[in-house]
């Protein structure tokens, strides 16, 4: 930097120098510094419009670049364009491979605009979504698949679910499609597809397999334990055979419960989620729980419940019985005699909330994500002999899938657990918009 600097300083002073010597030898003073100063100005005045043109003309700085401080300035100039070329090579070789992966992955990817408007689309979109692009960009995507939940679906800001769905053009395939906000504020959607059909029929065989056979077992059960209670009951059954038929007949309970709490599922696994939505009357529903509760505990836990009474719930209110007693009896059956059990339904800013907390032996922590899994017990053991079938948990994640619920497991070993189930604020109803409080609840006829 220091010899650029020198340069330029040595040229101003030639130049002053000259401006001196020119009147000793005779010519005016003005013309004479004009004379002797002007080199220097039109050096600068030529490097600045040279430098000028070349950045403007985005031309490749190249040397030779000239000496002093303008070569300081070229040469830098020059390094930053260099830089700036590397960038954008990367940056296009970047994208061009990005948009190779994206053309070669199995799944369709649509890009939509702030509008829902197609803006690209991969060529694996065309198979499966019916969407060809170029052809049809700028179309909105509900012109082209059909669906009733799909418009609302591109418009809502949550998307934590995927929607099934068999497409017009190719009804043999069913896919399964995911939104993502991207971009700018989020405004873009990125919509992704993928071809399900095999899980989805996987699943429908095991879905029917299940209800089929539990179906077919309900009856040989309820034969086998109609004879096993009379011979226990008969007097002529001799003394030794008591203990073994008692056995049998909790085994054949025990398998009635678990076939039951299989249909249930497949109920809920086949049924439309909309069907049969209607108030529920929550407290009412949760006094009979706990009737039953306190009359079959045979712990002596201590119950201590908040209910909010004139808050109801929009659904099914059989799936949701069965769902907030499973929680209840859940919380008597897996913790010590003498345990304390709240039990609160209240509604707060995010909506409706049941809540079931004991201060029983509480949950290790790696259990607890896959406690709604079917037959996943903490404690096989205990869970057998205390009568549990391994199925209530997973029945109450359907429900609440069904409702658009969230249950939550909170759990520390040694503290107690409790289990939260939070429901849309929009599923909350007051009581007096549907069952004025003084008009007596009516009672399902037999
Ligand atoms: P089960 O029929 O065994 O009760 P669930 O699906 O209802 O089946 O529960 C799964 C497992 O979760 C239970 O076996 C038990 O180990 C555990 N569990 C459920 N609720 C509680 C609770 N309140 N405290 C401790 N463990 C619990």
């Amino acid at each position: 930097m220091l010899e650029p600097l020198l340069f330029e300083v040595l040229l101003l002073l030639v130049s002053l120098a000259l401006a001196l010597l020119l009147p000793w030898l005779g010519l005016d003073p003005a013309p004479a510094v004009l004379l002797a100063i002007l080199p220097y100005l039109g050096r600068n005045l030529y490097y600045l419009g040279h430098l000028t043109l070349l950045i403007r003309r985005r031309y490749r700085m190249a040397p030779p670049f000239p000496h002093g401080l303008w070569g300081v300035i070229y040469r830098s100039v020059a390094q930053h364009q260099q830089s700036g070329r590397k960038r954008r090579k990367r940056q296009v070789r970047f994208i061009r491979r990005f948009r190779e992966a994206a053309i070669s992955v199995p799944d369709a990817l649509v890009i939509l605009d702030r509008h829902r408007r197609i803006e690209w689309a991969n060529p694996m979109a065309a198979e499966l979504m019916n969407v060809h692009w170029p052809r049809d960009e700028g179309s909105y995507l509900t012109e082209i698949l059909h669906h009733d939940l799909l418009g609302e679906f591109l418009v809502a800001d949550e998307y934590l679910r995927s929607l099934e769905l068999a497409p017009e053009h190719n009804r043999a395939i069913t896919l399964s499609v995911r939104i993502t906000p991207f971009g700018e504020r989020k405004r873009q959607r990125l919509v992704v597809s993928r071809d399900i059909t095999k899980v989805f029929h996987l699943n429908l065989i095991r879905r029917d397999f299940v209800a089929n056979a539990s179906h077919e077992l309900r009856t040989p059960l309820t034969v086998i334990s109609g004879f096993l209670e009379n011979l226990m009951d008969s007097p002529r059954t001799p003394e030794h055979h008591r203990r073994p038929l008692q056995l049998m007949s909790s085994q054949a309970e025990r398998m009635r419960s678990i076939v039951e709490d299989l249909l249930t599922l497949s109920r809920l696994e086949m049924e439309d989620a909309a069907t049969q939505s209607e108030p529920v009357d929550v407290p009412e529903t949760l006094r009979l729980i706990l009737d039953e509760a306190r009359l079959l505990d045979a712990g002596g836990h201590e119950l201590t419940v908040d209910i909010a009474p004139d808050l109801l719930l929009q659904g099914n209110r059989l799936e949701l019985r069965s769902a907030l007693s499973n929680l209840v009896f859940n919380a008597i059956q897996h913790t010590p005699s003498e345990s304390r059990i709240w039990i609160t339904w209240r509604e707060d800013e995010d909506g409706p909330l049941f809540a079931v907390k004991d201060n029983g032996e509480g949950i290790a922590r790696e259990h607890v994500p896959r406690l709604t899994e079917r037959f996943y017990r903490v404690d096989k053991a205990r869970s057998r002999t205390s009568g549990g079938t391994g199925l209530g948990l997973a029945i109450v994640k359907h429900v609440l899938n069904r409702h658009d619920a969230r249950l939550t497991i909170e759990s520390e070993p040694g503290q107690g657990s409790t289990f939260t189930c939070r429901f849309p604020a929009s599923t909350g109803l007051e009581r007096s918009e549907h069952h004025p409080r003084d008009l007596p609840v009516p009672m399902p006829s037999s």
